[in-house]
């Protein structure tokens, strides 16, 4: 019988680890070798960013869902069921304005009907110094720009009642026939955040829902 090569050895066989200089499986080493197959595309720094603020809003889960999934631009908007092949190209128009296509940045501040909802939300906050529309429209992107903590969590909760009662007017108008009314949805926002921010005692407890109209800013403890 012929000898076996030298190069083989004498050794048993056995499974060698070569992702990591050690040779050791460890999960961590694991995690980095197959993550960037596992995570898709990158998400830009400032999208995690928004992401991770989301959940520190006071509001309820499901409020607090929607929100996450607008970060992601994964609400279902006319123009991502057009890529869906849900809606033909004619059902595209906004239903605020009925003349542009209807996407997540337009429903949030590029249609003129919605742009008058967040202008006269931010009227209502007060004046900020260095807080403007835009910011306010992004701000769970910017959110550390306002320094003081109890205000960002009266902003955050704001933001995120303006973003769903538009949402959910946006919804009504197309399955329940519904009319859109300014002073209707600018109450749904007032109060819902104020419901939100109370049940958390994220304002004071003698803040009553006339105060809060007037002077949102002022009810924090
Ligand atoms: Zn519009």
């Amino acid at each position: 019988m012929a000898a076996a090569p030298d190069s083989f050895g004498d050794g048993k066989d056995a499974f060698r680890w070569r992702i990591n200089l050690e040779e050791v499986f460890t999960v961590q080493s694991c995690y980095y070798r197959f993550f960037s197959k596992l995570s898709g595309p990158p998400i830009i720094a400032n999208v995690v960013k928004a992401s991770t603020y989301i959940w520190k809003v006071q509001a309820p889960t499901k409020t607090l869902f929607f929100g996450w999934r607008l970060i992601h631009d994964r609400l279902a908007t006319k123009d991502q069921l057009y890529k869906k092949g849900i809606l033909d190209f004619t059902e595209m128009n906004c239903v605020f304005c009925s003349v542009e296509e209807e996407r997540l940045s337009h429903l949030l501040g590029g249609c003129q009907v919605v742009k008058e909802i967040w202008l006269k939300v931010l009227e209502w906050l007060g004046f900020i110094t260095d807080f403007s529309l835009v910011d306010f429209i992004t701000f769970p992107f910017i959110y550390d720009k306002v320094n003081s903590l109890a205000k960002r969590k009266i902003i955050g909760a704001i933001w995120l009642a303006t973003c769903w009662h538009i949402w959910l007017i946006c919804n009504a108008i197309i399955f329940k026939n519904e009319k859109f009314s300014f002073l209707d949805c600018m109450s749904e926002i007032m109060f819902s955040s104020w419901k939100w921010l109370l049940s958390s005692g994220k304002i004071a407890n003698n803040c009553n829902f006339l105060v809060w109209r007037l002077l949102p800013l002022t009810c924090f403890e």
